[in-house]
């Protein structure tokens, strides 16, 4: 009761603000996203493909896309929270490349909250973020993966493995690449340390944003090679494609 009155008046004296616009919000909840920002970062929802998540354009029914048709991925499902437009690709790229490491909470907990059901569903083992290069982890500072797996580690009470899955190889930034360019691109650019702690393990890969999904399946692929039973990617943004 008392704790409550001190949060109400804390908040009425110290009103939080908008991570992403800076306006004072008074009715936050824990996203701490105004409505307008809010609003503005729209869920990725049906119609998608069953497979990788790529949505459709109009109205429908979930289905497969022929690209999973032609050529299963590796993953067993890989699924996204948001769209990659308008207050969502702002913050993941004042995230990533302005360094505001405090976006990691909107865009982890939205995921968290968007992809609730599908990890109720999947009943993942493990959580492994997509490895960062050590020559990129040293420019940057951080790793956007970790970070935002640790939340869903912590919403979810599913353990998170920041270290297993590493980046062996330096590659170029995916961004002016082609389809069959980034696939080759990453071609053995992964490796496990411990294929104990994956073998017959379901497990989460997580990312920021999924693009073709070259990194995704690469990494996907190297996992069930160490053992693992299942893989689902999850990332917080993906693009209409
Ligand atoms: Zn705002
Ligand atoms: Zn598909």
């Amino acid at each position: 009761m008392l704790f409550n009155l001190l949060k109400s008046l804390q908040s009425l004296l110290f009103p939080p603000i908008c991570h992403l616009c800076k306006e004072f919000i008074f009715d936050s909840g824990e996203v701490k996203l105004c409505a307008g920002c809010l609003a503005m970062a729209p869920p990725l929802i049906s119609p998608f493909c069953t497979c990788c998540g790529q949505p459709f354009a109009g109205a429908g029914t979930d289905h497969l896309c022929s690209h999973c048709i032609i050529e299963p991925p590796p993953f067993s499902a890989a699924r996204s929270a948001l769209l990659f437009e308008s207050s969502t690709k702002e913050m993941i790229h004042q995230f990533k490349y302005s360094k505001k490491v405090i976006l990691r909470r909107p865009l982890g907990l939205l995921a968290a909250s968007h992809l609730a059901d599908f990890s109720e569903r999947f009943k993942a083992d493990l959580i492994l973020p997509v490895p960062l290069h050590v020559k990129r982890l040293r420019e940057r500072g951080f790793n956007q993966a970790v970070l935002i797996g640790e939340i869903l580690s912590k919403k979810w009470g599913i353990t998170l493995s920041r270290n297993n899955l590493r980046r062996t190889r330096w590659t170029e930034p995916q961004v002016n690449l082609g389809a069959a360019e980034r696939a080759a691109n990453v071609k053995g650019a992964f490796a496990v340390s411990s294929g104990e702690e994956i073998s017959g393990k379901r497990i989460f890969l997580v990312d920021d944003v999924y693009t073709t999904g070259s990194t995704a399946k690469e990494c996907s692929r190297i996992l069930m090679k160490a053992g693992a039973a299942e893989v689902a990617v999850l990332t917080v943004a993906r693009g209409l494609g």
